[in-house]
């Protein structure tokens, strides 16, 4: 078991500036960090998983130890195939708290010794979502600070078409 590999796992359609906060203070906790992009439920994503992939490599090109890879299935696979079996989530509302529980008391059963850390979300993300970001750029409302310049860049392009 490799105890020093974190993944990381989420949608991440798009990533926000509340994921990239999480992600640097992850690395700076952990000395790495693996983002792993679940590429199932495609029919709902905006962008496609190498879009997805794209945009975190870009929003972290200027962070250290962070690597981006994509995943299909079950994470539990993922990580075992990884001989990993550390995870991190962050936690914005109470909600996240109940649904992350819910996430690890099924991953935990698929993989057992699996361990979730949290992390609390930043304090100025902590209502940033991927969906809601989408829902204002789609309606052409463009808050600053909630997302990487070259995500804010796609979304706008996204929806000019
Ligand atoms: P999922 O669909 O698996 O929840 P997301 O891409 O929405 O994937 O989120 C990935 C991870 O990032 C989750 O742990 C989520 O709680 C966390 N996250 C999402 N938005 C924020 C935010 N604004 N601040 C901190 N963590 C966040």
């Amino acid at each position: 078991m490799n105890d020093k590999l974190v993944v990381f796992p989420g949608s991440f359609d798009p990533v926000t500036q509340g994921h990239v906060d999480l992600i640097k203070r992850g690395a700076a906790l952990f000395g790495s960090l693996t983002v792993a992009v679940l590429v199932n439920n495609q029919k709902n994503a905006l962008f496609t998983p190498a879009e997805r992939v794209e945009l975190l490599r870009k929003a972290l090109a200027d962070v250290s130890g962070v690597t981006v890879e994509q995943f299909d299935g079950l994470l539990a696979d993922f990580l075992k195939a990884r001989g990993a079996r550390v995870v991190l989530r962050g936690v914005r509302a109470a909600a996240d708290l109940e649904a992350e529980n819910r996430n690890h008391w099924y991953n935990s059963r698929l993989l057992p010794g699996l361990e979730t850390v949290y992390l609390p979300a930043g304090e100025e993300y902590a209502y940033v979502s991927s969906s809601s970001v989408k829902e204002l750029y789609a309606h052409g409302g463009h808050l600053p600070g909630l997302l990487p310049e070259p995500v804010a860049e796609k979304l706008k392009e996204k929806f000019s078409k």
